[in-house]
């Protein structure tokens, strides 16, 4: 960047809940390490979750803070935390948000696709809008050509197969791995096309040679201008970073480390389903039987549960003793420091619900994957990791739901075991499969370093808002 040039000014506004609030702070964060001065838009017990990252940022330098917008005592927003789920409304958020705006004009705002009401907003004080959705551009493509094509309307039933006409790849799905919304032909809320059409362009949170040919296809056959700036995850250097990210984490990081550090190199699956999926006590019940009866070492994060009332027996009779026992297992109950247990080297392989921050941290780490979509654009990202990257199994999800609805069909402890042993074991496809995810993982890495891909595209975005402030 040219030394003489005037500092750009961007604001961030993440949306609450962990899948989109940790990875824009971590974008916001990245931008102030190019140079920009960065302002997080957020809400005062978010602001808290994070301040010792950004503290820590400032002292090193970096112009980046929070600005706090108040909140009126009795709002439901006053109580968010990770696992707040997409139709959360902010629009208690307007009013300040506007003010805010007119009185800093910022030179560019980078917002949240699930803040609904923002565009119009934003448009009508005339700053330049950057859109954040938290997908990969595979994931936007696949959903771009499910509304251009609808092929799932050519099958007969929702177990059919059907192939997503028009990608690089051959990639087959079923009406069963679409969200709801998909299926009935309604727009998701969040998604407002127009507030793409207006927009400035996006920021997707990917790197160019993760998915090349995607994202040649989502630039020029969708037509969406979009750089590619991450993995963000990268940007947590130092270990209290990675031990704090979005929440602190229920078990003391030493114990969780030293757990690991009593185990051999690449011996361990982590599984881990996210932030906000509700898994069933039933589901829970045969994960942990398949955990087991597969012998392998685990960490477990078992988060929040669909039905409380079944939580107490949600383990089979005598499990969490028996693995305590014999060190087989550590069970999360809570948050765990994710990118802290991806990246030491006891951790072999990574069960994942494939959202799309926890499949890319999967990728920075190079450890290959099981995969267990649930809803959200993750059957998607599961056809990513499993068929173009070839760098995981699928469980034997099929059915797309809710984060809090039951599901019609449970994913057996056989699948469980199964996916397990032949993730964790030496058969020559998993070791193709480590391969290919090691060097996936230095390419990431690659990205994000002075003169890599996803390092250039947010100097070529900061030099393009740069051109349109002058
Ligand atoms: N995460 C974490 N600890 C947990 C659960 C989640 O640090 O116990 C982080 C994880 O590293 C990722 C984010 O929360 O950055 C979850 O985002 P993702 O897109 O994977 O899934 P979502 O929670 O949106 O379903």
């Amino acid at each position: 960047m040219e030394a003489e040039s005037p500092t750009v000014n961007i604001f961030f506004f993440p949306f609450v809940g962990g899948g989109h609030l940790i990875p824009m702070i971590d974008l916001a964060r990245l931008f102030a390490s190019h140079g920009v001065k960065a302002t997080i838009i957020t809400i005062p017990n978010e602001a808290t979750v994070f301040q010792k990252s950004i503290d820590r940022d400032q002292q090193s330098g970096l112009d980046i803070n929070f600005h706090v917008l108040q909140l009126p005592p009795d709002t439901s927003l006053q109580t968010v935390d990770m696992s707040a789920p997409p139709m959360t409304d902010t629009s208690i958020l307007q009013e300040p948000l506007k003010q805010l705006l007119i009185q800093r004009r910022p030179d560019c705002i980078v917002t949240d696709t699930f803040h609904r009401w923002v565009a119009d907003v934003i448009d009508a004080i005339g700053i330049p809008r950057i859109i954040f959705n938290g997908n990969c551009c595979f994931a936007r493509c696949c959903d771009e050509n499910i509304k251009r094509f609808s092929p799932h309307t050519e099958v007969a039933s929702d177990t059919e197969l059907f192939v997503m006409p028009d990608l690089p790849d051959k990639i087959e799905l079923t009406r069963s791995q679409l969200p709801i919304f998909v299926r009935t032909g309604t727009e998701f809320p969040g998604k407002s096309t127009r507030a793409e059409q207006n927009s400035f362009g996006q920021v997707v949170n990917s790197f160019y040679a993760l998915e090349p040919a995607y994202v040649d296809y989502f630039r020029n056959v969708i037509g969406k201008k979009a750089w590619l700036v991450g993995p963000v995850s990268l940007c947590n250097r130092n270990l209290e970073d990675k031990a704090a990210r979005g929440q602190k984490a229920t078990i003391d990081e030493n114990s969780c480390l030293n757990w690991l550090d009593s185990k051999k190199p690449n011996s361990v699956l982590y599984v881990s389903f996210g932030s906000l999926a509700r898994l069933s006590p039933t589901q829970l019940y045969e994960i942990a039987l398949g955990l087991e009866s597969a012998g392998h070492p685990f960490v477990w994060v078992v988060g929040k549960i669909l039905d409380d009332k079944g939580k107490e027996n949600c383990f089979p009779d005598g499990f969490e003793e028996r693995i305590l026992n014999s060190k087989m297992g550590l069970i999360i109950k809570g948050w765990a420091p994710q990118l802290l247990i991806l990246e030491h080297e006891s951790v072999g392989g990574f069960m994942t619900h494939c959202g799309w921050n926890s499949t890319l941290e999967g990728v920075c780490a190079g450890v290959p994957m099981i995969t267990w979509p649930l809803s959200a654009e993750q059957f998607y990202n599961e056809k990513l990791v499993t068929e173009v990257l070839k760098i995981g199994i699928q469980v034997g999800s099929e059915e797309w739901a809710s984060w809090n609805m039951e599901r019609k069909t449970v994913v057996a402890k056989e699948k469980v075991e199964a996916a397990v042993v032949r993730l964790m074991g030496a058969g020559d496809e998993v070791m193709e499969m480590k391969r290919r995810a090691k060097v996936l993982a230095e390419e990431a890495k690659r990205a994000v370093e002075a003169d890599g891909s996803s390092f250039n595209d947010v100097d070529a975005l900061i030099n393009e808002i740069k051109r349109c402030i002058r």
